[in-house]
């Protein structure tokens, strides 16, 4: 019998589970997955909290729900991985070991790793919204919020979903509209990127719609530190960006298992092939989800069709043959931009976001980089997909690798 075993039963590692189960034989194969904690988080669900959209009950399901029989979950942390045994160490003393292994332990946030975030005005005046807390607590303070400057923070690249701060901003113009107070907030966007998003094309987009919107953009800005009680920014360079609400979006890291198992970078993500997600270092470790060191986005869309490619590709290689399918590096991302409109960026290793319209040439239904009211639509139709498609493995009609359809260059 052999043994594959999966840490986290996150998006990527449910994901996993699910279609494997059903392509390996149950009499040759067992499968474990460890995850410490109990519940599943739709984390796509967290933006919409603060603006009293979603409630907590939205995004939150058993995990156990997802795990399909035939599959072992154990409720633990995982302490190591001790490659060079083909073992892993829980922090219970116990040892799982496996012939392949599939990493998908995330990235969580870190506000720990920036000076002053965590000094006494955490969920007074400095909230987030990258955890059920923090969007919890934000709602609360917005709900009875007066206005003043509300400043959108980015400590360090890459994030999990890239362009959910600037979600973030523009359902908050919406929102501030609607209190009949918009007249009353300043609304700034303070990054470390030379403007809006990363690509050229759709940076230029979404500059343009932030400017309309009246949202401030405060580029190259690398926070060094927070002086919480003056309620100011400092950056490395010693510019400074003052606020009355901070909305941060801390430092993203890996796991510090990880870090302790030799695997990860400096922010504990794990090294792996961008095509075929094997570690370079040892060929029965994959790494998938915002847990992989590849240079696409950290979204659960990229886990979606990265999980695909390598479920197609797995039976091959625990044969012995050669892998068929090579991951594009392909994300496609609702953006969300207020007034019940929104916008969608479909994208991949080689060719950034361009407009047009998607998935089908010429129909859409969804347009690409133009605000719509079906994209809005969309965004809110990938709650019911993800809790009854995606997590259980099954097939969406849409491919894994970006399509030039419909897209103009
Ligand atoms: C605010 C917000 C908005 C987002 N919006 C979008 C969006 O619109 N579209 C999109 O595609 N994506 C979006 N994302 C990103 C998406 O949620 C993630 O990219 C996706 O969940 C990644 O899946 P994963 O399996 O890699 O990690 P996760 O789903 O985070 O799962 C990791 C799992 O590993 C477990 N784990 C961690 N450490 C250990 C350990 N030591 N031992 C055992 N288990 C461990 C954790 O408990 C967790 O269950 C958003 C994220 C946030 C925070």
């Amino acid at each position: 019998m052999k043994h594959l075993l999966v840490l986290g039963a996150g998006t990527a590692g449910t994901m996993v589970v699910n279609r494997l189960r059903r392509q390996l034989d149950k009499a040759q194969w067992k499968i474990t997955v460890v995850d410490p904690q109990a519940t599943h988080y739709y984390q796509p669900g967290f933006l919409f909290i603060p603006f009293g959209i979603y409630q907590e009950k939205d995004v939150v399901k058993p995990k156990s729900a997802f795990i399909p029989s035939g599959v072992e979950l154990i409720a633990a942390s995982v302490d190591r991985v001790e490659p060079e045994h083909n073992q892993v160490k829980l922090t219970d003393g116990r040892t799982l070991p496996y012939d392949f292994l599939v990493i998908a332990t995330g990235a969580q946030t870190r506000p720990d790793q920036t000076p002053g975030l965590l000094d006494g005005e955490w969920y007074k005046s400095i909230y987030d919204f990258y955890t059920l807390d923090g969007a919890v607590a934000l709602g609360d303070k917005l709900r009875n919020w007066q206005g003043g400057r509300l400043v959108v923070n980015v400590v360090e690249n890459p994030i999990k979903c890239p362009v959910a701060p600037l979600e973030f901003l523009m359902l908050a113009d919406w929102f501030f509209h609607e209190k009949g107070i918009r007249d009353r907030v300043e609304l700034i966007y303070a990054t470390p990127l030379s403007g809006a998003f990363t690509k050229p094309i759709a940076a230029q987009k979404l500059g343009h719609l932030l400017e309309e919107k009246n949202i401030k953009v405060v580029p190259d800005f690398m926070v060094e530190h927070v002086e919480a009680e003056a309620k100011k920014l400092i950056s490395y360079d010693e510019q400074e960006v003052a606020y009355d609400l901070l909305v941060s979006v801390p430092l993203n890291m890996g796991d510090a298992a990880m870090a302790r198992s030799g695997l990860g970078d400096e922010l504990n993500y794990v090294p792996v092939d961008k095509h075929t997600f094997v570690s370079p270092k040892y060929a029965n470790i994959f790494v998938l989800g915002d847990a992989a060191a590849v240079p696409t986005s950290k979204a659960g869309s990229v886990a979606h069709f990265a999980v695909d490619c390598f479920a197609d590709n797995f039976l091959d290689y625990v044969a012995g043959k050669e892998m068929h399918t090579s991951f594009d590096g392909h994300a496609n991302c609702f953006i969300e931009s207020g007034f019940g409109k929104g916008l969608l960026v479909d994208f991949n290793y080689e060719t950034e976001p361009l407009p047009g319209c998607y998935p089908l040439p010429g129909v859409g239904p969804f347009t690409l980089l133009e605000e719509s009211k079906i994209n809005h639509w969309g965004k809110l139709m990938f709650r019911p997909i993800y809790w009854n498609i995606l997590l259980k493995g099954r097939k969406m009609p849409l491919p894994a690798h970006m399509s030039m359809a419909g897209k103009v260059q």
